[in-house]
């Protein structure tokens, strides 16, 4: 019974991030103050009233209009509360009531089924619910002007930094508490199996951990794996938007797309922001197709896409993550692999570049 009102409480929470997220979305591209002024309608500058400014409630029952005069608000700020919402409710509902990820539960079968879920798992749940509010912003203002504000990703590499200090692998266990085994008999390390599933920084920097970090689980092997998942993030962007470019011979991807994946490499690490690129390719071509016949223009935002494939990739870790570690910890394989992929990227956009002529 409790968890019914655990989902409700967060789906609260998650309108109100999301009213706030409203005023990010429409005053960060225009390089306004967050805080000041207060709220006000866009037509008569009237300041809105508290009473006005419930998420979710006060657009139903003034039907998305002025109290004052009467102009019509767009209909995009009721869609990102209730996106974020139910963002944050599915969260909690796979993190926490499912468990998707298996944190460990130290608490007991049944205080767990009765909705009484340990410390742990609210946190990490909260880790991923900012993670999911900054790219909510960034895909809305993406979507919007076809910019990603550097404000918002800059501060959400630091919240990820500053994460990874508290959240490091393979937390909320302590090293000898995680089981090791063996996947890779080509190249064997011994991974906990508890950390791979913990799922907020699902995987070390490098295994085995280099003996400066080892045996791991402290601040610094977590600030360690977030600087190198913002490194990989934005190298990997710049990288496949420079050999694009060069390709296509025009701009082919934004530098803000670059610090989406930044942003997110802080906060997950390299392998998932490596992996989540290419899964990106999936909404990216549902998305790509809608936006080429409802907006009939040839320039598509990448960074929804982007933040789909992040974030289908981080509930998923547990079924992927096994699959690509034979290749993302094994270092001739990954010095190889690099860069034919990239040259792989510059043909087949210099076709493409033929092919249009
Ligand atoms: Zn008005």
């Amino acid at each position: 019974m409790l968890v019914y009102w655990w989902i409700l409480l967060v789906f609260v929470i998650g309108a109100a991030v999301g009213s706030f997220l409203n005023v990010a979305i429409s005053r960060l591209p225009l390089e306004k103050s967050l805080l000041w002024p207060s709220s006000r309608c866009g037509n008569c500058l009237q300041t809105i009233r508290c009473y006005d400014n419930l998420p979710l409630l006060s657009y139903l029952r003034l039907r998305g209009r002025c109290r004052n005069c009467g102009a019509r608000f767009s209909i995009r700020y009721f869609i990102v509360e209730l996106a974020t919402g139910l963002g944050f409710a599915g969260l909690f509902y796979l993190e926490v009531v499912v468990n998707i990820h298996e944190w460990p539960n130290q608490r007991g079968a049944w205080a767990v089924q009765q909705g009484f879920f340990p410390i742990e798992w609210w946190l990490g749940f909260g880790y991923h619910a900012i993670l999911f509010s900054l790219l909510m912003v960034v895909s809305m203002c993406d979507l919007d002007c076809f910019e990603i504000p550097i404000q918002v990703t800059l501060t959400g590499a630091a919240l990820g930094l500053l994460g990874s200090l508290f959240f490091a692998w393979p937390w909320p266990w302590t090293p000898a508490q995680a089981v090791p085994f063996n996947v890779n008999m080509l190249n064997p390390w011994q991974v906990p199996q508890a950390g791979l599933k913990a799922g907020l920084q699902p995987w070390p920097l490098w295994g085995p951990l280099p003996q400066w970090l080892a045996p791991g689980g402290n601040w610094q092997t977590g600030l360690a794996t977030a600087i190198a998942g913002g490194l990989a993030g934005t190298f990997l962007l710049r990288a496949i938007a420079f050999l694009a470019g060069k390709g296509l011979g025009k701009e082919a991807m934004g530098l803000g797309d670059a610090d989406l994946m930044m942003m997110a490499g802080c906060f997950l690490g390299w392998q998932p922001v490596v992996i989540a690129f290419f899964v990106s390719a999936v909404p990216g071509l549902v998305f790509g197709a809608l936006s080429l016949t409802l907006r009939k223009g040839s320039e598509i935002p990448f960074g929804p896409s982007l933040a789909v494939g992040l974030l289908g990739t981080m509930l998923s870790w547990r079924w992927i993550g096994p699959y690509v570690q034979p290749i993302l910890f094994w270092d001739t394989l990954l010095l190889i692999l690099a860069p034919a992929c990239m040259i792989f990227m510059f043909v087949l956009t210099f076709l493409l570049r033929l092919a249009q002529r």
